[in-house]
């Protein structure tokens, strides 16, 4: 059967039927553990022009901020001390960040944490020869959303990205040895239940070791600013399937999704999702992050105590293990020759 003949299969299931079988596939793989990432949102600067993304050019009202490669370090060196072994490095495209700067800090994250802790970067789509950069600097994984699977809807939501480009870079990351991230958004203008069905079968087909959706949200700064939020009945329904077709796989219940709808961050950890991401960096700067609005983690003491709550009541535990995809973990394995 095609990817997209079994994704459309399973969305066909009654969706108490759908969520057992994915809470089920969540619980063999990842027990009851929910994997911790600190995310640190180091520059809201961007040049790009994304007609959803409220730190795009469009917003001509937003505080712009850069974190120095000192505080970023730092950063990652005090809460390596509190426990984190994973750090995500998220930023807007902002082009004072050379491929040499991101090189340093991966460097220094690596030295102050002894080489215990992973790096993970968001920071866009870049060339082969960065990429390749980063990875023999130290980095260990890197997200980078296809955002939809529409070609039309892609252009309309990216003027400036080349959507086959994008999808090349997934590849370039499999190829560099990378964990792999990637996903895409739901409720973008334009997208119809076949759109949906198209972006599960497209991140099954991309061999991904993370994947994170989430819900569109409009900015009021933004192009789309008129537009409505995703469905969050929707996220859930793909986060399940793709968590019964990627079993393996790491995924995040994404900020934008708690954002939403402040029961979905339970329901998605119920139903797949293995992963969070506090945000550790510097408080005074999270109210600047604002890819859209309303974000729910602009102080780390209540978002983390809000964590806790929904691990708790999805019956789930906190792990602080560095939390390596278990795709990874086989073909660590394969190339040892132990299978
Ligand atoms: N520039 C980087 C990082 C983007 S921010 C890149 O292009 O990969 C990380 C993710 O936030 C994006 O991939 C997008 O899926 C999500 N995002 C951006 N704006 C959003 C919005 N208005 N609502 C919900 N999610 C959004």
């Amino acid at each position: 059967m095609t990817v997209s003949k079994e994704v459309r299969r399973l969305w066909q299931l009654p969706e108490n039927e759908l969520y057992r079988l994915s809470a089920e596939s969540c619980n063999l793989n990842y027990g009851n553990k929910v994997f911790l990432r600190g995310l640190i949102e180091f520059s809201n600067f961007c040049f790009r022009d994304c007609t959803y993304c409220g730190i795009s050019i469009h917003n001509k009202n937003l505080y712009r901020y850069r974190l120095s490669e000192n505080e970023i370090i730092d950063c990652c060196k005090n809460n390596y001390e509190q426990g984190f072994k994973t750090f995500v490095l998220q930023g807007g495209e902002d082009l004072s960040f050379t491929d040499d700067t991101f090189c340093s800090i991966i460097h220094g994250i690596k030295k102050a944490t002894s080489g215990k802790a992973a790096v993970t970067l968001s920071l866009g789509n870049k060339p082969y020869s960065s990429l390749k950069k980063y990875r023999e600097a130290g980095a260990d994984r890197y997200l980078i959303r296809f955002e939809t699977s529409d070609p039309e809807i892609f252009h309309q939501i990216k003027p400036n990205e080349n959507f086959r480009d994008r999808l090349q870079t997934i590849d370039n990351l499999n190829k560099l040895g990378y964990e792999s991230g990637t996903g895409f958004l739901i409720g973008l203008p334009g997208e119809t239940e076949n759109t949906v069905i198209n972006n599960i079968a497209l991140t099954v087909e991309l061999n991904p070791h993370m994947v994170g959706i989430g819900p569109f949200i409009p900015h009021p700064e933004t192009p789309l600013k008129n537009c409505n939020t995703g469905n969050t009945g929707i996220v859930k329904k793909a986060t399940a399937i793709l968590r019964i077709l990627l079993p393996e796989i790491n995924m995040p219940a994404a900020t934008a999704s708690s954002t939403a709808d402040s029961n979905l961050r339970r329901e998605l950890l119920e139903i797949g999702a293995n992963v969070l991401m506090p945000n550790i960096g510097p408080n005074k700067n999270k109210i600047n992050y604002q890819l859209y609005p309303g974000k729910s983690c602009i102080n780390f003491s209540t978002d983390f105590a809000d964590m806790q709550k929904a691990v708790n009541d999805a019956g789930k535990i906190i792990s602080m293990n560095i939390g390596n995809s278990k795709i990874k973990d086989l073909e660590n394995i394969k190339t040892k020759g132990a299978i």
